[in-house]
């Protein structure tokens, strides 16, 4: 019998809202084909549904509540906020489960994969690698990969958009000559690998083709289709992997989450600070630097007047401190009064936690009673937050963690999420790009991340023309194990998707299930590049 593969892409951010009318014009022929004879559906992300916690979903079939990571960004000091990278996510990965079992695994470009750690096979990181870092496992591999480009190089500008398409462009080509290159010159049984444009064209270029988004503008007729051709081109380099790898390779293809309009952002802090949950320090330095930021000095004008003067690449360039001075004059995390504080936010989509006692640092509220009256109090206020230019109620609804989430790392789970009106309000990460509740995203994002991506899967064991309904991230690990017959550990959140599979293939392939492992990731460094990688989040609009 022919030794089993499998291939899974994933394309960041898509979602089947995107993809539909497309494919109903016939420009999609690859994806048209791979959903034609095989299955798809919906497939729920974590919540929030962030990159930085959907890729280590998907990784260990486990919720945040499990494997750790919440967010890019994480709760450590309030003066500052650490990065997540590979080295925060806790327990096996697929690549380690593969790698245990004798396969040899090829991973490509998936999020948080830096630093790259030990697998049996090649490993190249990430979204979020810093450029001068050992991005490869082994780190000989580097020596392949001449031109290779880890990430996204332009930003997205007025006047500079077209820049930022031809690089995505750029960018997908590359990494679909790379990837075809490096899976038909080694050997492998499990191939990942992972392209970004999908998610990143969504965010900037959503305005220019949603006739109903309030920065939509019909006299400019630019980029209306940068969406469909990130899309067309998506498509193009899922044909050209299909074309090299093995006849009998099952294919997954996934994303993290889906996408669709961002109409506002929200100063979720801005919000506690006006109802009294969140007190700055009465110093009159933050209350200088508070009429300031009253009066319009905020990171966001500071960004663009920076670049009305075109000095903003210079300034990136020569003077990182320079400018990480001029942001710090800025309202921040170290301005909160923490003794009279008892809730602040931190992370993206809307996550609050509440200030606690023996969690937090400065903890002011106790665990029990407290606790729950702060948090009910909380949820009640959202309620009745309402945009002033729409006059609608904006938060449709909040969850408590221990709702959705259960394991480990609970404590360290913010405490309240919540869920805007149809998903097109994000919150801010960070401690406030202005003294507005509502703001304007700063770096000119209009389109942001929804529950629901995408799952098709397709190969000689998979049923034709199957829609499967309530799929998670969690579920595509012990799918993919299962398939190629490998013991499923017994610790994870997710299931087998049973229903896509053909009945010949299910009647006689047990469902096998082990003890789960400690483990500790083989790693080659530790990270000391985190300023870099922040300044890369800034650039890509997720940091303020
Ligand atoms: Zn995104």
């Amino acid at each position: 019998m022919k030794e089993k593969k499998v291939l899974i892409i994933g394309l960041d951010g898509a979602t089947f809202d995107y993809i539909f009318p497309l494919m109903r014009k016939g420009r999609l022929p690859n994806l048209s084909k791979l959903m034609r004879t095989g299955s798809w559906g919906n497939l729920e992300s974590t919540i929030q549904p962030i990159t930085g916690s959907a890729w280590p979903s998907f990784m260990t079939g486990k919720t945040p509540a499990k494997h750790g990571v919440f967010d890019f960004i994480q709760q450590e000091i309030k003066e500052d906020v650490g990065l997540v990278n590979s080295q925060s996510i806790v327990g096996e990965t697929i690549f380690d489960i593969f790698s245990r079992n004798g396969k040899e695994v090829i991973s490509i470009n998936v999020p948080v994969t830096f630093p790259p750690w030990k697998i049996n096979g090649y490993m190249i990181t990430g979204m979020l690698s810093p450029e001068n870092a050992e991005i490869t496992y082994p780190p000989e591999f580097k020596k392949e990969l001449k031109d290779y480009r880890i990430d996204i190089k332009a930003s997205y500008k007025e006047g500079k958009e077209q820049e930022m398409i031809n690089d995505i462009r750029d960018l997908l080509q590359n990494r679909t000559r790379y990837t075809t290159k490096i899976l038909v010159e080694k050997r492998w049984d499990f191939a990942m690998v992972v392209f970004r444009g999908t998610d990143v064209i969504p965010h900037y270029f959503r305005k220019y083709m949603d006739t109903n988004h309030p920065y939509y503008n019909s006299s400019d007729r630019r980029f209306r289709n940068a969406i469909n051709e990130v899309y067309e081109n998506a498509d193009n380099a899922v044909g050209e992997l299909m074309r090299i790898i093995p006849d009998g390779t099952t294919v997954f293809l996934m994303s993290d989450h889906g996408h669709g309009r961002l109409r506002k952002m929200i100063n979720l802090n801005i919000w506690l600070l006006k109802n009294n949950f969140l007190v700055l320090k009465k110093s009159p330095r933050v209350k200088l630097k508070y009429n300031l930021f009253r009066a319009g000095l905020s990171p966001q004008n500071v960004y663009r007047t920076l670049s009305n003067f075109g000095i903003q690449n210079a300034i990136q360039k020569f003077s990182r401190q320079t400018r990480n001075k001029v942001l710090n004059a800025m309202l921040s995390f170290s301005d909160v009064d923490w003794q009279k504080t008892k809730a602040y936010s931190l992370g993206h989509i809307g996550q609050i936690y509440i200030n606690l006692k023996g969690r937090e640092k400065f903890g002011s509220v106790n665990p029990g009673k407290e606790f729950e009256n702060v948090r009910n109090g909380i949820i009640k206020k959202l309620k009745e937050l309402k945009d002033p230019e729409t006059g609608n109620f904006v938060i449709e609804r909040v969850v408590k963690k221990e709702e959705i989430y259960q394991g480990p790392y609970l404590d360290k789970s913010p405490d309240l999420f919540l869920f805007s009106k149809d998903s097109e309000y994000d919150a801010f990460a960070l401690m406030a790009q202005n003294t507005e509740i509502f703001c304007d995203h700063f770096k000119g994002q209009s389109g942001n991340h929804r529950l629901n991506g995408i799952f098709i899967a397709n190969g000689p064991d998979v049923k034709n023309d199957i829609q499967i309904n309530n799929a998670k991230i969690v579920d595509i690990l012990p799918t993919v194990l299962y398939s190629m017959n490998i013991p499923i550990p017994d610790d994870i959140d997710g299931k087998i998707l049973e229903d896509i599979f053909e009945e010949q293939f299910s009647s006689k392939t047990p469902k096998k299930f082990e003890k789960a492992r400690v483990v500790k990731k083989e790693q080659q460094a530790e990270v000391s590049e985190q300023e870099e990688i922040k300044e890369r989040l800034k650039e890509l609009g997720y940091l303020g």
